[in-house]
Order: structure tokens, then C-alpha cells, then sequence
């Protein structure tokens, strides 16, 4: 049996370059970067290494790079740090209802701590209006945080023009970018980001390390206190090695970027297309237009997204039910709601992401595979039955 992995937007696999780039940092280069000796020294450039090799894919400043222990922390540092720096000035924050959880629960918690969230509607291809941000805007407004790339269904988000229109109010831009970086093209000051998540694992670096990209000059409150590491925003002692790792795989990231996207976006397209043609009923939820290159998420009328799950997993074939997060939960996808697709319809969707690895014939075995499995919860489906489906 052929083991095919398509979940790449759960997580990556460390690239080897980046495992060979971080292993010397556990044994042989142990020192602590705030130490005075010389051998932590080399601790020290290590980490300003990496910190400038992952401004670099983004077009930022080398310090203003802060690095967390991943994703989320960074989203619940950029809402609670700016949400208590800007208290005086308002206590109103603009997000949407697609956005990650580790956002939509920082901001369920804000609101418990007197802050008032307002969460945007998008359209049926997952994406905000712009002119719903402004409509949104009060004299209260210091914050607005809208994903760059949503994991479920890929849509890219208009953030150059919501910055545009924060900025005229005003008010500080935070982007969730942690599908986006390595997946599209990112330039913090052509977008006109204040504050931006990133995430190691999700570019074939290690887990549990990630970044804030803080403008210069932003306000914000800091979010783990103790030492004065990362220029005394970030306490705690570096997570060395996995911030190497993070550094290695952004410099990756940004030299293949435009072979990846070519690469992975064409293998997807293939795989969506022979997936439309040999399955009868099948629709792909999100954006074609504005696309994460990996991702195909697609619902399959008639049939339950788990048993599709369970019997792919048998094959070897690992994908995702519209989010890695509710994964042991039964309630629909927020994303897919939020875009008004009928609740049927969400419990037959899964999401597959293609990444680096993949091959076309991974993708033609997940086909047939997929052609054969949709064929035979079919026949047992008494919904399908009643559509002539036998
Ligand atoms: C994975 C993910 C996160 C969380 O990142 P972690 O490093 O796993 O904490 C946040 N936002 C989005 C959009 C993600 O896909």
C-alpha cells in the first residue's frame, strides 16, 4: 500500500537542510544566547541569523522580527498586546468569522475583558469586502485582524487594500499569515502590515516555533513576561535550535518560492479537475482566483466527509474535514458556515493540501482511490439512492 500524505496545511514534514541546519544546536552549539562567554557568541549569531533570514522572506527588518513558540501564540500576543497598549485610545477590534481558532478564541476572550469584537461576514467564496471593514470602523477601533490566507479553504484576502482603509482610519493592520508565508508572495511594507503571525511548521520548519512581525514603532503590550529576550518583548530563553530550523526553512521558502507555487498549484489544479470530471456532484468550496497553491477543498454530495476520512486513511490517504481543529468535533466547519454552505453539503467536504513532496502519482493514486471510496459510500446512502445513484 502506497502511503500518500495531502495535509500539508496541518503541517510539513522538517525539510533535511533545515534537520542538518538545527542539530548542531542541541549538543554541540548548547550555549545560552544571553550569556557573556564566547561560545554562547556563536548562540547569538545563530539566532540573528535566522532572524534575518525570516525578515527576509517578508520584506521586513531583521528587528522586527520576534520570535514565539508558534502561530498562535504570535495571534494571541498581536490582539491582547494591542488590545491593552491601545486601552486609552479605543476597545474596539475588527476580525472576521473565517479566521483561525487561535484567533476567534483570543478575541471570545477579549470580549469577556471589555473589549468589543466585531466579526465580518464573507462572501461565498470565503473572502471580506473591503468596503465591510470601513462600514465596521467606530471612533473605538484600534485594531483590525484579518487572515491573509485561510487554512480551510485557501481563499487570499484583499490585505493591501483593508490596510489601506486601516490606515486612513488610523487604526493598526494584523494579518494571520501563517498559511500565506511560503504559499504567496508577502511584502510587509508594499502591503502596509503592522503586525503579522508566522508559523515554523507550516514551511517544512520545525513545531513550536513561529514569529511576530512587529512594525517599527507599533504599540503593543508584551505577552510572555520574564527576561529580556527578543529585544524585551519576548521573554524566555530562545528555543535555538527550532529557530534556526525556522530561519533555515524561510530561506528556502523564499528561494523556491515561485518554482513551488508553479509547481504545487498545477499539481492541485490536475488534481481538481480529475476530481470534478470522474466524481459526478462534487464541488470545490472557495476561491479559484485568489488560491493557496496547495489547497483543494472539496465537498462530495450525498456522503459523510468521515467515513470518506476513515476509508482513505485505510488506503494510506492522509486529508483533513474542512480543519485539522475540529477534527474531534462534529460541528460544521465556522469557515464553511460562514461562507452559507448548507450543513449537508460541510459534512461531505474534506480538504486536501498538496506540498513539496508530492508527486503525480501520489495524486493519481488519491484519485483512483477517491473514485472508488465516493462510489461505494454511495451505493450504501440512502440520500443517494433516492437521487438514482445506484
Ligand atoms: C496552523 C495555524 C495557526 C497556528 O499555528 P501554530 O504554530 O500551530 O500554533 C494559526 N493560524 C493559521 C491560519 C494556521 O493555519
Amino acid at each position: 500500500m502506497k502511503n500518500v500524505y495531502m495535509d500539508y496545511s496541518a503541517t510539513t514534514p522538517v525539510k533535511k537542510e533545515v534537520l542538518d541546519a538545527m542539530l548542531p544546536y542541541f549538543s554541540e552549539h548548547f550555549g545560552n544566547p544571553s550569556s557573556l562567554y564566547s561560545i554562547a557568541q556563536e548562540s547569538k549569531e545563530a539566532l540573528e541569523k535566522a532572524r534575518g533570514q525570516v525578515a527576509s522572506l517578508i520584506g521586513a527588518k531583521a528587528n522586527e522580527v520576534f520570535f514565539t513558540a508558534g502561530g498562535s501564540e504570535a495571534d494571541n500576543w498581536a490582539l491582547e498586546g494591542v488590545a491593552d497598549a491601545l486601552k486609552d485610545k479605543g476597545n474596539h477590534i475588527i476580525t472576521t468569522k473565517i479566521e483561525h481558532h487561535a484567533i476567534l478564541h483570543t478575541a471570545e476572550y477579549l470580549e469577556k475583558h471589555g473589549i468589543d469584537v466585531t466579526y465580518l461576514d464573507v462572501d461565498a467564496e470565503g473572502r471580506v469586502n473591503p468596503v465591510d471593514v470601513e462600514k465596521a470602523i467606530t471612533d473605538k477601533t484600534v485594531l483590525i485582524s484579518i487572515m491573509m490566507v485561510n487554512n480551510e479553504v485557501g481563499t487570499i484576502e484583499p490585505i493591501k487594500e483593508i490596510a489601506e482603509i486601516a490606515h486612513n482610519h488610523g487604526i493598526l493592520l494584523h494579518t494571520d499569515a501563517v498559511q500565506a508565508l511560503g504559499n504567496v508572495p508577502i511584502d510587509v511594507d508594499n502591503m502596509g502590515i503592522d503586525l503579522m503571525s508566522m508559523s515554523g511548521h507550516k514551511i517544512y520548519g520545525p513545531k513550536g516555533v513561529g514569529a511576530l512581525y512587529i512594525r517599527k514603532g507599533t504599540k503593543i503590550s508584551n505577552f510572555i513576561h520574564g527576561g529580556a529576550q527578543e529585544m524585551k518583548k519576548r521573554a524566555g530563553t530562545e528555543n535555538l535550535a527550532g529557530i534556526v530550523g525556522f530561519g533555515k526553512a524561510a530561506e528556502l521558502a523564499k528561494e523556491n518560492l515561485e518554482s513551488h507555487i508553479n509547481r504545487v498549484s498545477e499539481l492541485r489544479d490536475y488534481f481538481i479537475s480529475e476530481v470534478t470530471s470522474k466524481i459526478p456532484d462534487t464541488i470545490v468550496n472557495g476561491s479559484m482566483e485568489h488560491r493557496h497553491p496547495g489547497n483543494a477543498n472539496i465537498s462530495f454530495e450525498y456522503i459523510e466527509g468521515e467515513s470518506m476520512l476513515i476509508l482513505l486513511d485505510m488506503n494510506g490517504i492522509s486529508v483533513s474535514t474542512g480543519s485539522a481543529c475540529s477534527s474531534k468535533s462534529l460541528t460544521p466547519s465556522h469557515v464553511l458556515s460562514a461562507m452559507g454552505i448548507p450543513v449537508e453539503r460541510i459534512h461531505g467536504t474534506l480538504r486536501f493540501t498538496i506540498g513539496d513532496p508530492t508527486t503525480k502519482e501520489d495524486i493519481d493514486y488519491v484519485i483512483e482511490k477517491l473514485v472508488e471510496i465516493v462510489q461505494k459510500l454511495r451505493e450504501l446512502s440512502p440520500v443517494s439512492r433516492e437521487k438514482g445513484w445506484e
